[in-house]
């Protein structure tokens, strides 16, 4: 089924079906709002896993999503951080257990192709939400709504605009929203590899004087037992030579830059270079648009930040937006987005900051900063309730969680506004 005529009233328009659009739209549809999601849903393999924290494994089971991603996954027992940056001052190497904070696992580690399409699959079965796959080519916002053009003539009427379309935004733009940008001289090289030992779901970075270099457990695939993803930040220089060389020789560099930890490495399908940036979005919403995801904030994928904050930004929307009707507000007012900006403005600044300082700590090897890393890496690995307080925050984050993201998420299902009658479920392209 899809868009039934050229015109659609919906209660939210959310732009972009990347993880965080359709995640955010799956969440605001099962809380009741009716719900177009517009966007490329881009199932391509290009070696790029995402490891999903405890919060964030909350929220995907409390919308009863994660059953979808069973046997597609691999736990992270251990995260295990090794030196390869050559300091002059030793910098220890710390390895931290997840159940040091009572957890089985610090979260899940899967393929972010995987993950898209399985949301994909799961929005179009949602009710209140069509997942319309196509692309908006302009917006407009009046006092009481917005306007979506798309490519495909279909208009979109809602009462609140909720952009998840990526770095490039333009319902961002169009909302007038300004951004800070910025660059770091690192390409990140991704890709899947099998090798002969196994990984025993520990996660291993190795820092490097490039940035990071690291191992991510991936669940085993036919034939192949052991299989983990590699995350490789190094300059643009070498990433050039690398793309060009034979895959043998690249597996043997991949081998050597990770001490042979793994054994014999291979490369396991398309790999992917990504080059390195940031951006902070200078508020997280405008007049009836509330940002969400890249759209929002972008730094290096260090510590795997990037989509769990994405989707505290979904959960913490929906929480708002539920209060305000609660309330018998307008969804799309100032006031309620202004609640929503007030909310997540800290996590983002202090994620977008802490990877900042830590990748430009490894790039520089300025002695007094090696100095603070390898101290503050020590005091990590020594002092009991620091490294503790350091790993709920990598997985949990300070601070009140959104609703759906502690551990018993109190639901309400209030019954589908009017605004969608003239919505079914569908995906369309
Ligand atoms: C190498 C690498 C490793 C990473 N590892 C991790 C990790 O382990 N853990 C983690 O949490 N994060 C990780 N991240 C970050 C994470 O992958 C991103 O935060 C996440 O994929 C971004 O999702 P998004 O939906 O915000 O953006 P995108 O995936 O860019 O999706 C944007 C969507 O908007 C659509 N769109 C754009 N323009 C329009 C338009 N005009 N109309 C309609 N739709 C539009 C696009 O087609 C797309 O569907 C990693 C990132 C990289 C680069």
């Amino acid at each position: 089924m899809s868009l039934r005529t050229p015109e659609t009233q919906a209660d939210i328009l959310v732009a972009g079906a990347g993880a965080a659009g359709l995640s955010a739209a799956i969440a605001l549809a099962q809380a009741g709002f009716s719900v177009v999601c517009v966007g490329h849903v881009d199932t391509r393999a290009n070696g790029r896993t995402v490891a999903l924290f405890e919060a964030s494994l909350r929220f995907y089971k409390a919308l009863g999503v994660w059953p979808h991603f069973r046997g597609k996954t691999a736990p992270l027992a251990r995260i295990a951080m090794i030196d390869a940056t050559g300091a002059r001052l030793p910098v220890p190497s710390v390895c931290f257990a997840a159940s040091e904070i009572d957890l089985a696992a610090f979260g899940e580690n899967i393929e972010n192709n995987v993950l898209v399409e399985g949301l994909a699959d799961i929005a179009s079965a949602t009710g209140n939400l069509v997942l319309h796959e196509g692309m908006i080519s302009d917006i407009s916002f009046d006092a009481d709504a917005i306007h979506a053009a798309l490519a495909d003539g279909h208009c979109i009427t809602a009462t609140l605009a909720v952009a998840a379309d990526g770095r490039n935004s333009l319902v961002r733009t169009k909302a007038g929203i300004g951004t800070r940008s910025w660059t770091y001289p690192q390409i990140a090289f991704t890709a899947l590899l099998s090798h002969a030992k196994p990984h025993r779901n520990i996660s291993t970075e190795f820092h490097t004087r490039s940035g990071p270099c690291t191992l991510v457990p991936l669940r085993a695939a036919e034939n192949k037992l052991n299989r983990s993803s590699l995350v490789w930040l190094m300059s643009a220089g070498e990433a050039e030579r690398r793309r060009a060389l034979p895959q043998l020789l690249l597996e043997q560099e991949i081998e050597a830059q990770v001490d042979s930890l793994l054994g014999k490495i291979e490369i396991d399908g398309p790999g992917g270079f990504f080059p390195m940036a940031g951006m902070s979005a200078n508020r997280l919403s405008g007049h009836r648009v509330a940002l969400c995801g890249e759209a929002a904030h972008i730094f290096p994928p260090l510590a795997a930040q990037g989509l769990n904050l994405s989707l505290r930004d979904s959960a913490a929307l929906v929480e708002v937006l539920e209060d305000a009707r609660a309330l018998g507000a307008d969804i799309g007012a100032a006031t309620t987005l202004k609640a929503y900006d007030n909310v997540r403005r800290s996590d983002i600044f202090l994620r977008t900051n802490g990877v900042d300082i830590l990748n430009r700590s490894l790039l520089s090897n300025f002695f007094p900063v090696d100095f603070l890393r390898g101290a503050g890496l020590f005091a990590f690995s020594m002092i009991g309730p620091l490294r503790r307080a350091l790993m709920r925050e990598g997985v949990l984050t300070h601070g009140t969680l959104p609703r759906l993201m502690r551990e018993r998420p109190l639901r309400h299902f209030p019954p589908s506004s009017h605004a969608s009658s003239s919505i079914g479920m569908s995906r369309r392209g």
